[in-house]
């Protein structure tokens, strides 16, 4: 058979993705063992591709008293339901202050300050002590740029941009040793070899109508772990922030309006002008928490006293226009860029979603249940639970990141590269040709319309069994016609490709979703169930896994409560959500 040429690679540690999780595992491969070498593949362009550029608000960590490694642990598990892994929580908290201090003393970022030279922590999003660190509010590109500029720096990383994964490749024992590149801009494809694999690649409800995640993720990681035979946790918990902008017909549309405008006393309105947080929690309004925020602009638009787009306003022009221009100078220039004036008039905004908390099973060093696969960052689900925290996401991803490098070192040591059959990498390869001469029939962009549409309506803010059943039947039937897509023109920068790819990887994770929704017969953090409105007394995590392509199974387990238990904190926290 004379099919495509496959370029080959060897590299002693391959890391997918090049977030906050790539890099810093890049950074500390590099540091720890310079001699061993070392691939970071990135969908995109270094340093530009992916959320943690997108980072705004900040970055917890505890640095002085009177917070508390307890508070932040605490705080993290009551935002989180009680249902996250506490070794995983644990060892974020333990580690985020000493990763702020790499950050900034070995790679060079360098976060805003006190006069007096303490490192700003600002108040954010309910936490019990001002914990939050960052840079203005562009703390994710100070973080991106300083890590691309070190990567950049040292001569044992090699980077392949605009190179995706497509496949994890195994050994005859599923020991995972490489992965199959497909390089976007010429359309060839690399099988790489490699003794330690890190899925880094970010997560990403991209499957959803409206999302504020960068466009370039679409969950390939955990798709790539699932047909690998990793177990995934918590795939029902997906993360919605209630004020995404709503600009019709853009790409911007759910692009974020963060937190900090409902915390300045802003107004949010239905369709008809009416403040309708006083009908779901008439105490706290507009500053309830998010997923309640969410969930109350959501049921307004199905009520149909949403805006003329199918979303709410909101409004502070009330606090006056030097103050908002002054305070929210970003978002008002944001807003100025789409025709919206934020400072004198009401804008639309309406639910999008943000993040997934579930993900790839992983042990405090990064190491899946999957012998050579290490996860990190979004794509590692149990850090979070039911609900992340504002501020423990790029916490999570730099410091997982630098320990899975850390593992990956210490794992590699005496082990050689696994034997990767050319059978399973030319199956592969078939199978991510096989758009380019399918029979056709099938518009692409209406099957990627009619998921992120079901999604959004079944498998979203509000879920219901008769809804998630229903769902999973339209995932088949969307996934079957994928089949039939024939993508015109060659694999040389071919964007409806490529978008073709995302689509079978979104289809996955949809359904990982939507079973695990199903599963979990209550309501708790972002799961909210009409038929189980209330959660259950029992604290388990929802797992599911596929083993040689078979159907994904899912099962629950109790959750350890390693240290903490909620029935034995006392200490009174509210504790909401942030960006
Ligand atoms: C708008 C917005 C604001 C946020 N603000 C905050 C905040 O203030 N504080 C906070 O703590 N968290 C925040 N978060 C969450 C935070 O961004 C994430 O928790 C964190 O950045 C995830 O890091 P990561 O390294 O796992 O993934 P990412 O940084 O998303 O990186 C994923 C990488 O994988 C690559 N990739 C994807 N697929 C493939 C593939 N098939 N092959 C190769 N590469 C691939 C991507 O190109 C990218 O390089 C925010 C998120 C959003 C969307």
């Amino acid at each position: 058979m004379t099919g495509p040429a496959i370029e080959t690679l060897e590299t002693d540690i391959l890391i997918l993705g090049a977030g906050g999780a790539g890099l810093c595992a890049a950074l500390h491969v590099a540091d720890r063992a310079p001699a061993l070498s070392l691939t970071v593949v990135v969908k995109g362009l270094l340093g530009r591709a992916g959320c943690t550029r997108m980072v705004q608000g900040g970055y917890n960590a505890v640095l002085a008293e009177p917070d508390s490694i307890e508070a932040h642990v605490l705080d993290t598990l009551k935002g989180g339901g009680w249902i996250n892994d506490q070794e995983l929580v644990w060892t974020l908290v333990n580690e985020a202050p000493g990763r702020v201090l790499e950050l900034e003393s070995r790679y060079g970022c360098f976060f805003d300050r006190h006069a007096d030279g303490r490192i700003h922590q600002k108040p954010f999003a309910g936490q019990t002590h001002d914990r939050t660190i960052h840079k203005g509010d562009l703390t994710g590109i100070e973080i991106m740029s300083r890590l691309s500029e070190q990567v950049g720096a040292r001569p044992s990383i090699a980077a392949l941009e605009e190179h995706r994964a497509v496949a994890l490749l195994q050994d005859g024992t599923g020991r995972v040793g490489g992965a199959l590149l497909l390089d976007v801009r010429t359309g060839r494809f690399v099988a790489v070899r490699s003794r330690a694999t890190l899925s880094a690649m970010g997560g990403g409800p991209t499957m959803y109508r409206v999302f504020a995640c960068s466009a370039d993720k679409s969950s390939d990681g955990l798709a790539l772990a699932l047909a690998a035979g990793a177990p995934l946790r918590d795939m029902e918990m997906i993360q919605f922030h209630p004020t995404g902008l709503i600009v019709p017909n853009s790409l911007m549309s759910g692009a974020l309006l963060e937190e900090g405008l409902r915390g300045a006393g802003g107004h949010l309105l239905n369709g008809q002008r009416e403040r309708f947080m006083r009908r779901y929690d008439a105490a706290r309004m507009e500053r309830s928490t998010r997923d309640l925020v969410a969930r109350a602009a959501f049921l307004e638009v199905q009520a149909g006293r949403g805006t003329p787009n199918g979303g709410v306003w909101i409004d502070v022009s009330h606090l006056g226009t030097a103050t908002v221009e002054r305070s929210f100078r970003g978002m008002v220039k944001r807003c100025r860029d789409f025709g919206r004036d934020l400072a004198r008039e009401p804008v639309e905004v309406g639910p999008t979603a943000h993040f997934t908390m579930g993900g790839i099973v992983i042990d405090v060093a990064c190491r899946t249940p999957v012998e050579g696969l290490f996860a990190a960052g979004e794509d590692a689900g149990g850090v979070h639970g039911a609900n992340r925290l504002g501020g423990n996401g790029v916490a999570d991803s730099t410091v997982f990141g630098g320990l899975a490098g850390d593992s990956m070192v210490e794992w590699v040591g005496g082990r050689a590269l696994p034997a990767v059959s050319r059978a399973a990498v030319e199956a592969a390869v078939a199978r991510v040709l096989a758009p380019l001469s399918a029979p056709g029939g099938e518009d692409l962009y209406a099957l990627q319309a009619g998921l992120r549409d079901l999604m959004w309506d079944r498998v979203g803010l509000i879920r219901s069994e008769a809804g998630l059943t229903a769902a999973l039947a339209e995932i088949d039937e969307i996934a079957a016609r994928a089949q039939r897509v024939a993508v015109a023109g060659g694999p040389a920068f071919n964007l409806a490709w490529q978008d073709r790819l995302n689509l079978d990887s979104q289809l996955v994770t949809a359904r990982l979703i939507a079973l695990s929704a199903l599963a979990r017969a209550e309501s708790r953090g972002s799961h909210f169930r009409d038929d189980f409105p209330e959660p259950n007394g029992d604290l388990v995590a929802v797992h599911v896994a596929a083993e040689n392509g078979a159907a994904p199974r899912v099962w629950t387990e109790p959750v350890r409560l390693t240290r903490y238990r909620p029935d034995a904190v006392t200490s009174a926290i509210t504790v909401e959500v942030g960006d």
